[in-house]
């Protein structure tokens, strides 16, 4: 059977990495929950049981919104707190971040989050002791690193492997790529998934498929809210942002038909009780 994993990482349409000083939006110029709200539809009409990646931040703004989540059958994880990058955090920050977001979820939801997603795949070579830290607080599985250039380790894995840590093993799950001839393609999610062409994406998950993996598609709540505000951004990191503005929508009805859609976690757990 053909696996697809959907993940959300909820954040609103200003948590974009790299941009100095945090922008200060006021409340009612929020579209998270909203947006969230409408991606939770769409999973509930095409069958799909995904990962959302919460920001604690947002989780702290928006109580409700972890919990109905949880309650409509998904699985909720860990985004940090702040949407700082990982490698501008010292381990004892990155470490009270996890915490602070983990225990907010947990009371939330009533189950801790068993997964984490760092902002712009920013934990890898340079932070070896996030896989250690995340293995300590009790983390099952990290989607944070990617084969792509530029933003990933494009010699990196497509496949989900093992990375055994002093504090025991930990999965790592790079999102859907499309192999090329020279680069890896970033048809997972992102601009990519808005971009590329239609059988560009498909030969990605038919690629992972074939390899017995699960095709993991990356998404935020913004991709559903076309004519939602932007921030103003140089023309290229706009576009890694924001890409252009169309819905994924008919995208996600497309890929929602090539497998079944679990969560990452339930994905984790197949592999742990079968080896
Ligand atoms: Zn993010």
């Amino acid at each position: 059977m053909f696996i697809n994993c959907f993940t959300v990482d909820v954040e609103d349409w200003f948590h974009v990495c790299g941009v100095s000083g945090a922008p200060q939006v006021p409340s009612s110029q929020w579209r998270v929950y909203d947006n969230t709200l409408r991606l939770l539809d769409l999973f509930d009409e095409l069958d799909i049981h995904g990962t959302f990646f919460m920001l604690g931040s947002v989780a702290s703004a928006r109580p409700a919104l972890a919990s109905e989540i949880a309650a409509r059958g998904h699985e909720v994880a860990s985004h940090g707190y702040s949407h700082k990058l990982v490698y501008e955090l010292t381990p004892d920050q990155f470490r009270q971040e996890l915490v602070r977001t983990g225990d907010l979820i947990a009371s939330q939801t009533g189950v801790a989050p068993r997964g984490f997603r760092a902002p712009q795949w920013s934990l890898g070579g340079r932070t070896p002791w996030a896989f250690e830290i995340l293995a300590a607080e009790g983390y099952l599985y990290d989607s944070s690193c990617t084969p792509l250039p530029f933003v990933g380790d494009s010699k990196g894995s497509l496949s989900p492997y093992q990375l055994a840590t002093a504090a025991g093993n930990l999965w790592e799950i790079p999102p859907l790529v499309t192999p090329g001839r020279f680069v890896n393609l970033p048809s997972g999610g992102g601009w990519g998934l808005r971009f590329l062409p239609m059988k560009t994406i498909l030969k990605g998950v038919e690629y992972a498929h074939s390899a017995g993996n699960p095709a993991v598609i990356f998404l935020h709540p913004r991709d559903v809210d076309p004519d939602g505000p932007r921030l103003a951004l140089p023309l290229l990191k706009s576009f890694a942002a924001y890409g252009t503005r169309s819905d994924a929508t008919p995208v996600l009805r497309t890929l929602a038909r090539t497998g079944k859609c679990i969560p990452l976690g339930e994905m984790v757990d197949s592999w742990r009780f079968v080896s």
